[in-house]
């Protein structure tokens, strides 16, 4: 072609039409489109996040110069318009590295940047404020050659700060990573190298097209965006990142079918349409499974959300109504005591023979009386003990005692108990004293008062043996159930109690569950039909608020066993 022949404006555009003028608008409008698509998705999910307005920012810049850079392709190169557009490119393409600096700093944090570093971003934006209008900018456009003559000062000024944006936010990825959770780690990664990847395509595009004069390269760059999109995309998917679910993976499918739908508009050869059409359908069909399997996802989690909350409503109303229980029995149990001191009172005033002679006939059954008002006694002395323990009321009066004066004491009594059930009852205190214990002396006493008792209860044959030793250096962790605190880690020495029986031992599967409330094992009705299945729960919770550990063991039914107490020597100091 004979370009003298051509007016100055007709030679530009013999240049726009040798351009490739399919691939210009196709690298403009669909990524602008998709772009913002993203971007106002990002934004309008979470409105107040700083990220998604930075994102928001970014994304119309972006598409801003999509628009401006269009323009000069599109309507043919004059002098007046080009210079206009481009100085226009030059802000908005600077205001993009800004941005997208902006937005490394705020993710994912979401906090805003100090105003000294804004001050120190607003000094390195003057000049390009300033002087984008200005000759320094673009000295001329010459229509005779299509070029731009460039001011030399500010083409330099703009490539070093488009450089130092680029390197900072590297830098800024690389500290970001290192001490980042790890959750993020793999976010601030790919959000770090979605930036810089279209931060590079679209700054060395740039650098190639003054480079080597050939300013069709530009529109290279543009896909840079597409890639930032995508990693975007991904992190929407995978990361749940600003909380968008399933409109982040519809946005993505959508973005990708109009993407690749657009293509027929540019694409002449039957061979690229029916290639297109395959990835369009191939698209469609992964995007539509993609949205099915996240749908899915996020219903199975919402339902896993409804169903926590319910169970916190259902937890916090039962434990009202156990406090309710609690208290019920707290007020019952007080209300139970006076008449049951007045029944025992007077059937012992009986039997002292206070109201005149008692004969054999009726002093068997008062004896009855006796005997049955002293276990209602005992259950509503356990009753109102858990009520005082779950409602974190039971009081401890803490001092300084030996265990094995206590043991002494009870085997006074037990030795007798034992000799009518025709057993032995023995203990095994040390020859040298142990140390005195920090103890609620009257609660000690009924715990291991009730695991003798117990081991009396439960044996037919042989007998009882109570030992009391020191044990050095002992370790354990201790977790009152009824206080939230955390477990207690206890070390140094402790007494430890071991009531050992010959009788009906414990099957494994009872072990576990001795301690808790009402739980008797399944044998134990046959022998002893009368207890409540209270006191260890009672004792257990004691031993646990002394800061001591106790535990049953048994090698199996009929097979005798151990229940085994472990106090430390102090308290610890709260
Ligand atoms: P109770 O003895 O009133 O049933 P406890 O809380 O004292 O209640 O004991 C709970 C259960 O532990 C008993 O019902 C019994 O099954 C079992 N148990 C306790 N001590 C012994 C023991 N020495 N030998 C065998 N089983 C025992």
């Amino acid at each position: 072609m004979d370009f003298n022949l051509l007016t100055n404006i007709e030679i530009c555009h013999v240049f726009k039409n040798e351009a490739p003028m399919a691939l210009v608008r196709y690298s403009h409008i669909p990524t602008a489109f998709i772009s913002l698509l993203v971007g106002f998705f990002v934004y309008f999910k979470n409105r107040k996040s700083l990220i998604g307005k930075t994102l928001l920012a970014i994304t119309m810049l972006f598409s801003m110069w999509s628009f401006f850079d269009l323009i000069p392709w599109e309507f043919g190169y004059n002098s007046v318009l080009t210079m206009f557009f481009w100085a226009l490119l030059g802000l908005v393409q600077a205001f993009l590295f800004m941005s997208s600096l902006y937005l490394i700093y705020v993710f994912p944090e979401n906090k805003d940047v100090s105003f000294t570093k804004k001050i120190i971003a607003a000094i390195f934006m003057l000049p390009v404020v300033l002087l984008t209008p200005t000759a320094f900018n673009l000295t001329l456009f010459d229509v005779t050659n299509c070029e731009a003559t460039e001011g030399n000062f500010f083409t330099n000024y703009y490539y070093y700060l488009s450089l130092l944006i680029f390197l900072w936010i590297l830098i800024i990825i690389f500290l970001k990573y290192r001490k980042s959770e790890k959750v993020f780690k793999k976010q601030i990664l790919l959000m770090g190298s979605g930036i810089e990847l279209f931060l590079i395509l679209f700054f060395s595009t740039n650098f190639l097209a003054t480079l080597l004069d050939n300013y069709v390269i530009l529109i290279y760059g543009m896909f840079g965006m597409v890639i930032f999109m995508g990693f975007l995309a991904y992190m929407i998917v995978k990361f749940k990142a600003f909380d968008i679910k399933l409109i982040g993976a519809q946005a993505l499918v959508y973005s990708l079918i109009i993407l690749i739908g657009s293509q027929f508009f540019f694409i002449q050869s039957k061979t690229n349409q029916i290639l297109t059409g395959i990835t369009l359908t191939l698209a469609a069909v992964f995007g539509i499974f993609l949205i099915k399997s996240v749908k899915a996802e996020i219903k199975r989690k919402e339902e896993l959300q409804d169903m926590t909350e319910k169970l916190a409503i259902a937890n916090d109303q039962l434990r009202k109504l156990d406090n309710a229980k609690s208290e019920f029995i707290s007020i019952a149990s007080h209300q139970l005591r006076t008449p049951l001191t007045a029944i025992k009172g007077y059937a012992s005033l009986i039997l002292e023979g206070t109201y005149g002679e008692v004969n054999q006939g009726i002093a068997e059954p008062i004896n009855k009386i006796y005997a049955s008002n002293e276990r209602l006694v005992q259950l509503v002395e356990e009753l109102l003990n858990i009520s005082k323990i779950e409602s974190g009321k039971m009081e401890f009066n803490f001092e300084k005692h030996r265990i094995e004066d206590i043991v002494k004491d009870l085997s006074d009594t037990f030795v007798i108990l034992a000799k009518d059930k025709k057993l032995y009852f023995n203990t095994e205190l040390p020859e040298e004293h142990t140390p005195e214990v920090e103890i609620d002396t009257s609660k000690i006493r009924e715990v291991i008062s009730n695991l003798i008792d117990n081991s009396i209860k439960y044996t037919r044959r042989g007998g009882v043996n109570v030992k009391v030793e020191l044990v050095k250096n002992a370790t354990w962790k201790v977790k009152h159930q009824f206080k939230s605190e955390k477990p207690v880690i206890m070390d140094g020495d402790a007494v430890k109690i071991t009531v050992s029986d010959t009788g009906i031992g414990i099957p494994k599967d009872d072990l576990s569950y001795l301690f808790s409330k009402f739980s008797r094992g399944r044998d134990t009705k046959r022998l002893h039909a009368n207890g409540t299945g209270l006191g260890l729960y009672v004792g257990k919770n004691i031993i646990e608020a002394h800061h001591g550990k106790i535990w049953a063991e048994s090698e199996g039914a009929e097979k005798g066993s151990r229940f085994i107490i472990e106090l430390p020597l102090e308290q610890p100091k709260s």
